[in-house]
């Protein structure tokens, strides 16, 4: 198309501007001036079949008037050109000239209504709500309609992506019929129709189209097409023109090869006023119109509402106008809540303040039985008898109207309804903040016990819960594969395999380094370059070097995988690496932001291969003072990729000389200085216990579990890292003052401190926070001798305070520090491989150094602020499923245990329970003091302290415990770690020591 309109351009005949549409397809343009005479058309003519030897007739031209700036008037005219070879796309046609057929000849499918080979033609509404039948693997041969097509796209966006997904899917079978440009079955919008009834004729008169085309090219055979509609009128007329229709529903049911299909049809709005009581629960949700205006006069306020995970009578809507004197606003109760949805966006009207109420900590979680009338009062009146001083009323609220749904499909189990051969039953999501929901199944026996996806279609106002469908089985819960796929969908992690628009843009194989390559890039194949990284580290992003010049100084050097130099801005591989933002890291799992030729070989920087890699190098003197920064892209040959382990035992080898350790003991040397100039600034040195687990090689099971080891040589790369990102930082924001990438890391208020302090003055210690210095300095002095391990309890607390670091673009904000490394500015270019914006830092750099050339999005700082905000939620979901999935290896680890007791260490006190630290294994849990089935103890809580008096005994923070560990199964959906108190010895509280400990199996590391 490129060629075509570029010959349109060069033969200017008053100015013709081609309009292409997205399929490359000319379907108008424009001429300036004049309208073009009868010679000019022809010439255009026989221009566009020269060119694509294809004959277009334009259908008809529209003028439209148009003043133009300078006063004068502008024709301008519209022609829609209409084809004559737009293929049917059916195997069986010999008339239609198509090389690559779509649609099968054998197109059976097994029907109680349909006993011949069909074709099936959603309309555009079927589409839109019942997409997850349509994508089922046993609906094939579908013709797209371009109408639909067209109209989907204008609803909705996800909706568009999934059925343009299911088009390329061979197996799928479904064929876009560009209807439009088609002779025959193009429509003109008739006086008086609206643009909808054009388009339900549209589809009639292309389905006609085909029954007739099919009839024709088979002599009468038995293939057939037939409309899915579940529009009433459109249906009557279809019918009337002899064509086949049916409803979605009526076609589903009859289908003998899945009769499980059914319970995927989503609920249309009918069949939901049918299926519910017919009392009003909630108010009426008012109509956009009057939310908009009522937003506009400040009657009512928007904002984005989040359900309260203990408390489901109870939510809070965050106010969206910035500088509002109210920023959120508090809901309470069935009618106020009105069928908001955690994250949908909300109108709210305010109560007058005497109805205003108090956050309520009461945990109320809605476990009702599956009762359409279950009484709400009197549970809403629990939550009212708690009385409240004045100063703790919240503004209050209720729900007007809903702007935006923000429904996507929900995991979670089918709780089965008591009434035998129910079809009805409520699914209750895995996130506690989503509703349950009710869905219609008939494979409910099957379905109990397994871990499902369920999507909402409505929520009608005489119905207790939302309506819903089921979408897919994950699998029987508690099983691994099924655990995970669970923890990457609800934390929105993209884990798809890579499209073949993706993987297109790989190098291909075999690769080798370029003769241009080697002339633009400085060629550092001879230095004693190696990496240093965990056991079995496959995406090695960075490699180091040190060695002394001539001068007698050092040259250290950094090595990072020169990913930007493979993935280039805006392609779908760039697009898809952009929208991961970052490889998660599960245990035992790992799921690429790039696709694994990248990310374990091309760019990995693996010993005695080639690589193109970006480096940085500084020469410093003995006392790791920086005298010059360089930053080269460059070819490297790493002489050796080592473990930590390895590395640390090379340093400490005395026998060995070679480059390599001498390299290493270069490096540990200058870290030690760096790591100790650092600290003097303010460098927080803070410690979380990280678990790792071994895992079986074939079984997969964790083994054991153990809290991570640092050694010297895990700071020592460290050390370098930061150096490199700093130095990195500094030149990015120097070039670009506007656009630079950077990541900053504020400083807590200063009450976030308050535990930490307390917890310090337990002890007789002072903790200062006035500056990180003063932090770190006041953390390093707090020891107690008689205590060896506080200091380590109080640095996890510590690191409890801080904020979390995020990236952000620097003409967008003016507070670049980082408070926890104590560097006013920093970035991220060391991990390439592994996170998106380190890609971004690279380009940026190498067009500071001339290195590449730049695009315009790069220096959109509005673009790169919206990158980066993806980016955060990327990294900060990533984090969520790292956990989530150690705390579901935990539970495979303690779940074969039985019971066994360890020490512990109290971390928190709260009003009803204390919060403890295994060190052993990393863990933490809670030991709670209220039990439903048994009286609770006399509890007393001190929020001064705090502490937590239980009958006679006081409980502090950093207290020693000893508890039972075991694994508490008896909710399958969510199985938790239970502590229990062995000592100290509270009667009637704390439980006695498992009789016989379980013998310790011998644990087998892979050391
Ligand atoms: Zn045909």
């Amino acid at each position: 198309m490129c060629i075509l309109s570029a010959v349109l351009f060069k033969n200017k005949v008053n100015n013709p501007l081609p309009l292409l549409n997205h399929s490359g397809i000319i379907f108008s343009w424009r001429t300036g001036t004049h309208t073009r005479g009868l010679s000019e058309c022809v010439l255009v003519e026989q221009l566009l079949k020269t060119t694509v030897g294809t004959v277009w007739t334009m259908l008809k031209s529209k003028t439209f008037v148009k003043k133009t700036r300078s006063g004068g008037v502008l024709k301008i005219v519209r022609e829609h050109y209409l084809r004559d070879d737009i293929w049917c796309g059916s195997e069986v046609c010999k008339e239609c000239k198509d090389e690559a057929p779509v649609l099968q000849e054998d197109a059976c499918i097994e029907s109680n209504l349909c006993s011949y080979p069909h074709y099936l033609i959603p309309d555009t509404n079927v589409v839109l709500h019942q997409l997850d039948i349509l994508v089922d693997p046993l609906i094939r041969n579908v013709i797209i309609l371009q109408t639909v097509l067209q109209e989907v796209r204008h609803r909705s966006a996800t909706v568009y992506k999934r059925i343009k997904d299911a088009i390329h899917e061979k197996d799928k079978h479904f064929y876009t019929f560009t209807n439009e440009h088609h002779r025959e079955t193009f429509v003109e919008r008739e006086q008086g129709e609206s643009a909808n009834d054009r388009n339900d004729r549209a589809i009639r008169v292309a389905a006609k189209w085909y029954t007739d085309h099919l009839t024709k090219v088979t002599d009468g055979g038995p293939l057939k097409v037939v409309l899915l509609t579940n529009d009433r009128a459109n249906k009557e007329k279809a019918e009337q023109c002899g064509l086949i229709v049916y409803k979605c529903e009526e076609y589903i049911k009859s289908l003998i090869g899945n009769p499980e299909l059914v319970d995927r049809l989503a609920m249309t709005a009918d069949d939901q006023n049918e299926n519910t009581g017919s009392k009003l629960l909630f108010p009426e949700h008012l109509p956009l119109s009057r939310i908009q205006t009522g937003i506009k006069n400040g009657t009512f306020l928007q904002g984005t509402f989040h359900a309260n995970r203990d408390n489901y009578l109870e939510g809070t809507v965050f106010i969206h106008r910035e500088g509002a004197d109210i920023n959120e606003v508090l809901l309470r109760g069935f009618q106020n809540l009105n069928r908001a949805v955690h994250q949908d966006v909300v109108a709210v009207e305010l109560l007058p303040k005497e109805h205003w109420v108090a956050p309520s900590s009461v945990v109320l979680l809605d476990d009702s039985p599956n009762d359409e009338d279950a009484e709400e009062d009197e549970t809403e009146n629990k939550l009212k008898s708690e009385a409240s001083e004045s100063s703790a009323l919240k503004p209050t609220g209720r729900v007007v109207g809903i702007i935006k749904r923000n429904w996507r499909p929900f995991c979670g189990m089918l709780s089965q309804s008591q009434i035998k051969e129910a079809t009805r039953h409520l699914f209750t999501p895995a996130d506690r903040r989503i509703p349950r929901i009710r869905i219609e199944t008939r494979q409910a026996a099957t379905l109990v016990g397994q871990r499902i996806m369920v999507a909402i279609d409505g929520w009608p106002k005489n119905s207790r819960y939302p309506n819903g469908h089921f979408v897919k089985n994950l699998g029987t819960a508690g099983d691994k594969e099924t655990e995970t796929e669970v923890l990457l969908l609800e934390h929105d992690v993209p884990h798809q395999p890579f499209s073949q628009a993706v993987l297109s843009f790989l190098p291909k194989m075999p690769w080798s380094i370029t003769e241009e390559e080697l002339k633009v890039r400085a060629d550092l194949r001879h230095l004693s370059v190696c990496s240093v990284d965990p056991p079995g580290c496959t995406d090695i992003d960075d490699a180091l070097h040190c060695r002394e010049l001539e001068n007698g100084n050092l040259e250290v050097g950094v090595h990072i995988a020169d990913v930007s130099h493979f993935i280039r801005p805006g392609n779908a591989l760039d697009q898809e690496a952009a929208s991961r933002g970052t490889t998660v890291y599960l245990c035992g799992k790992r799921i690429d932001m790039v696709p694994e030729l990248l990310s374990s070989n091309l760019c990995s920087l693996r010993s005695n291969v080639e690589r193109l890699a970006f480096s940085c190098i500084w020469e410093m003197n003995h006392k790791a003072d920086i005298i010059k920064t360089h930053f080269t892209k460059s070819i490297i040959n790493s002489k050796a990729s080592l473990t930590y382990a390895e590395a640390q035992m090379r340093i400490d080898d005395t026998t060995m000389n070679d480059d390599i350790t001498k390299s290493l003991r270069g490096l540990n040397k200058l870290a030690k200085i760096l790591k100790g100039q650092r600290i003097d600034k303010g460098a927080l040195t803070l410690s979380s216990p990280e678990v790792r687990f071994h895992i079986d090689s074939e079984t997969h099971d964790p083994i054991d579990l153990q809290t991570k080891e640092l050694m010297e040589t895990n700071s020592m790369v460290e050390e370098f890292m930061l150096l490199a990102n700093i130095s990195v930082a500094q030149k990015i924001y120097d070039e670009f003052s506007e656009c630079a990438l950077l990541r900053k890391h504020p400083a807590p208020p200063p009450s976030n401190y308050d535990i930490l302090i307390k917890a310090a003055k337990s002890r007789d210690l002072d903790i200062h926070t006035d500056s990180a210095k003063a932090l770190a300095d006041s953390l390093n002095n707090a020891t107690t001798e008689s205590f060896p391990y506080f200091n380590t309890l109080l640095r996890i607390l510590a690191t409890r305070c801080m904020m979390q670091a995020v990236y952000f673009c620097s003409g967008m904000d003016n507070d670049f520090h980082h408070y926890g490394l104590a560097s006013p500015i920093y970035t991220h270019f060391t991990s390439p491989i592994r996170r998106y914006s380190d890609i971004i830092v690279h380009r940026l750099l190498a067009v500071a150094i001339n290195a590449d050339n730049t695009y315009p999005d790069l220096m959109d700082k509005h673009k790169q602020s919206a990158l980066c905000t993806n980016l955060n939620y990327r990294h900060k979901m990533a984090q969520y499923a790292q956990r989530a999935s150690v705390a579901f290896h935990t539970q495979l680890f303690f779940k074969n245990k039985g019971i066994i007791n360890e020490e512990g260490f109290i971390l928190f006190v709260r009003k009803n329970a204390i919060i403890i630290l295994i060190p052993k294994f990393g863990l933490e849990g809670t030991v709670f003091f209220e039990n439903k089935d048994k009286p609770s103890p006399h509890l007393n809580f001190d929020s001064e302290g705090p502490t937590l008096k239980v009958e006679e005994h006081t409980f502090h923070i950093f207290d020693k415990v000893k508890v039972t560990i075991s694994l508490d199964a008896s909710n399958l959906q969510h199985q938790r770690i239970r502590m229990a108190l062995i000592e100290p010895v509270i009667p009637g509280v704390s439980v006695p020591v498992p009789e016989s400990e379980p013998v310790a199996k011998k644990p087998r590391l892979d050391r």
